[in-house]
């Protein structure tokens, strides 16, 4: 069926109206109308083609809300009318080692992406939620708990679960300091799940003004990273540390934080490479390592632990036609602290 979409035509341009093409629903498959969906900084570096593998036209969107308008004869999971979620993944091979642990983010065949992915039905590439509607396998569609506010719901499917499952995998708990670097969509999640996780939270941000919200959302402390002496009162300190920032930034001015044997995790992905210095990781023995989103299974267990803790985004509702405004907020910082498209706007596209 034919679908009103935003797509960016070239790494240059601005997203604007667009139809693509969605398949009528295989037997095992979920039909969703699109009522709201999250803006990933993730979905600006692959507009703009800055990990240099879009394939144009990109329909971004990977934090999806919406209801269900049909389901193929033998879903199981979901009837029209059900709320429905899509993150970050829409298949993966099903069969690898990783797929059969239920972390189906690093399928050995890499996970076809809910946009910009090799499309294993129409042979083209995936599009995304910055769409009326999304045609997805019931496998990788996530329940949504009634008692969530919907619109505030979305960013969970990516700035949620990237920020729960390595803080869940790193085992951050009572006892335990940890440092969150970034106040933005991912950063305001890793806040909250760490507070609710019972850690010491310490938020890092370039930007002093964030400091009374990071303290609201859940930190204990607050540092503002350039201030080089509040740095260096936490040398060597912390169990853990969640890197959440999308650009060029000196990661060994957060290493150096890290205490004996303790991690720092970046979930951020920033365009080009960061500097390690050696000495950093070799001297107290720290670990760096990374994290993508999370397993179907795992997100659905985040689901299900924010509608039992009363945990949302705080979001900031756009209109479609304002996504291009939003991308350049987003690059200043100024995202309070995740915008969410109210996809009704997307009927008065041109
Ligand atoms: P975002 O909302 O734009 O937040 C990024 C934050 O980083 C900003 O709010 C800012 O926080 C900080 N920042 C920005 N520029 C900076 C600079 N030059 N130096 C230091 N700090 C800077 O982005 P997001 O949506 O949370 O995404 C963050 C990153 O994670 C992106 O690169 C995205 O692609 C990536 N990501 C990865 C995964 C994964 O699976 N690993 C999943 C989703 C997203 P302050 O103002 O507080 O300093
Ligand atoms: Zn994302
Ligand atoms: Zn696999």
């Amino acid at each position: 069926m034919s679908t009103k979409s935003y797509a960016a035509q070239t790494a240059a341009s601005l997203l604007a109206p667009f139809s693509i093409h969605r398949r009528d629903p295989l037997p095992k498959d979920v039909v969703i109308e699109i009522l709201y969906c999250g803006v990933c900084h993730s979905d600006l570096h692959q507009a703009r083609n800055e990990w240099h593998n879009t394939t144009y036209p990109c329909v971004p969107g990977h934090e999806i809300v919406g209801r269900v308008t049909k389901v193929g004869r033998e879903v199981k999971k979901f009837k029209e009318g059900d709320l429905a979620a899509v993150g970050c993944m829409v298949d993966s091979c099903r069969t690898c080692p990783a797929c059969e642990a239920g972390q189906e983010q690093y399928c050995s065949h890499v996970p076809v992406l809910t946009y910009n992915g090799p499309d294993k039905h129409s042979g083209g590439m995936t599009y995304g939620g910055y769409s009326e509607s999304v045609v997805v396998d019931e496998a990788f569609t996530l329940r949504i708990p009634e008692k969530l506010d919907l619109a505030a719901t979305a960013p969970l499917l990516c700035a949620g679960i990237t920020t729960y499952s390595p803080l869940r995998h790193w085992k951050v708990g009572p006892g335990k300091k940890v440092g969150v670097v970034g106040l933005g969509g991912l950063g305001h999640m890793g806040v909250k799940f760490a507070r609710a996780f019972g850690a010491h939270v310490v938020l890092f941000t370039t930007s002093p003004g964030k400091t009374a919200d990071a303290l609201r959302l859940g930190a204990h402390e607050v540092v503002v990273s350039k201030n080089e002496d509040e740095m260096k009162k936490h040398s060597g300190s912390f169990d853990f540390i969640l890197d959440c920032v999308s650009a060029n930034h000196d990661i060994n001015a957060y290493l150096n934080l890290v205490k004996w044997d303790g991690t720092l995790t970046l979930v951020g992905a920033p365009e080009n490479p960061l500097a390690i210095a050696a000495f950093n990781l070799i001297m107290p023995r720290r670990n760096f390592a990374g994290s993508a989103i999370g397993g179907i299974a795992e997100t659905q267990e985040m689901l299900d632990f924010c509608a039992e803790h009363g945990i949302v985004s705080d979001i900031e509702m756009i209109r479609i036609q304002q996504v291009n405004e939003a991308y350049d907020r987003l690059l200043k910082g100024d995202v309070k602290y995740r915008f969410v498209i109210d996809m009704a706007s997307l009927k008065q596209a041109a």
